[in-house]
């Protein structure tokens, strides 16, 4: 038994004060990650800071340029299945809802999502070494049961995957990530925000501890028309990725303006490869010039054993979006090209 306290908050700077007075604090959104990490000894906040009470970053806000703010509080579900996002960020509700259960999407807040651990075994098992959970224990799955781990930018010290689908779609819309600490407030550009494992694979992100997310910003664009989320994986539901694909262009005619790619299930965060995406612009969207596009963004890619297969199966799944991004019809269940 863990004694801990417990606070509820009503407002960003009283529950920045709370959290900033106990080291081993934490704050809790939906729960649906941080309550699991307690219950298998992950992690053990001396005190835990509910800001479910703070009711302005509950707001799905229309900006004057035309993108959209997500308040951090916002359930993945209300996200998914809002009128605007559905209109203009199609790609994101469905990356959304290719995520957990629906039950868990209804309690999961986007700020939470962000935020959520890797599913990596050995970093769920605290009998086991694994640097992310106690800095240089040891990383088992660079030899061990990696089938699920990463084949991009991995480092000695750590192979994880960072799971979650809702940010390989944010990584491709180029969101931002605002943030609020005791020295006030900024803005994470969504590429920086995730980290790469390095030697300090224990750092998942760059928000700091003494820091809490407010909102997330989605720019205005227009990649509404043609876009998909491609999810594979063991089961078709509730299970994690073994590679997912965003893919979104603008088109004009056959000829692709601007492309988006970012693959999950890969590496330590969203991975996005913009050379890839430079050698797309201005090129007919063929096949062949999207499997071009995909050895791009696999450039450098390594397996370790287990994982190997996710190599050609991630090359495979860059070639199948892209050509069900052309066509948003052929994103009905079982439709599209079979590559
Ligand atoms: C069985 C299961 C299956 C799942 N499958 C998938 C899947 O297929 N795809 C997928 O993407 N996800 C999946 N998830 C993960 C789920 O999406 C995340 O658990 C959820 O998004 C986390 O949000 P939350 O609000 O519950 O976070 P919490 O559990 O409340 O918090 C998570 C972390 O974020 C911190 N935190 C929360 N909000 C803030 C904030 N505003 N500012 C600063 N820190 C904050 C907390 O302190 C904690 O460290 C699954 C989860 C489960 C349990």
């Amino acid at each position: 038994m863990n004694n801990f306290q417990y606070k509820k908050e009503i407002t960003v700077t009283t529950a920045l004060e709370a959290v900033n007075s106990n080291e081993n604090a934490a704050f809790i959104a939906g729960g649906t990650n941080i309550i699991d990490l307690w219950k298998y000894n992950i992690t053990n906040p001396e005190l835990l800071v509910d800001i479910n009470g703070i009711d302005e970053l509950r707001t799905i806000q229309e900006l004057e340029d035309g993108g959209v703010r997500l308040g951090a509080l916002v359930k993945n579900a209300a996200t998914a299945y809002h009128p605007v996002i559905e209109k203009k960020y199609p790609l994101l509700s469905k990356a959304i809802l290719a995520g957990a259960s629906a039950q868990i999407r209804n309690m999961a807040t986007d700020g939470g999502n962000l935020l959520q651990r890797t599913r990596c075994y050995y970093f769920y098992d605290p009998d086991v070494p694994c640097n992310k959970r106690v800095p240089g224990s040891g990383c088992p799955a660079l030899n061990g049961r990696n089938r699920m781990h990463a084949i991009l930018g991995n480092s000695e010290h750590c192979i994880a995957v960072f799971p979650s689908d809702m940010c390989v779609a944010l990584a491709a819309l180029e969101a931002v990530v605002n943030v609020m600490g005791p020295n006030g407030s900024r803005s994470i550009p969504f590429a920086e925000f995730h980290r790469l494992p390095g030697d300090m694979p224990h750092l998942d992100n760059t928000l700091q501890q003494d820091e809490m997310i407010t909102s997330i910003d989605l720019p205005s664009n227009h990649l509404y028309k043609h876009y998909t989320y491609l999810k594979l994986r063991d089961r078709h539901s509730y299970a994690f990725a073994l590679v997912s694909v965003a893919a979104a262009f603008e088109m004009d005619g056959n000829e692709i303006k601007k492309a988006r790619i970012a693959l999950g299930g890969v590496a330590h965060k969203p991975w996005r490869n913009t050379e890839a995406e430079e050698f797309l612009k201005g090129k007919t969207a063929t096949a062949d010039n999207f499997l071009i596009a995909a050895e791009n963004v696999l450039f450098g890619a390594q397996g370790r054993g287990e994982n190997d297969f996710k190599i050609p199966l991630a090359r495979r799944a860059i070639v199948r979006a892209c050509m069900m991004a052309l066509n948003p019809e052929t994103q009905r269940p079982g439709a599209g090209p079979s590559l």
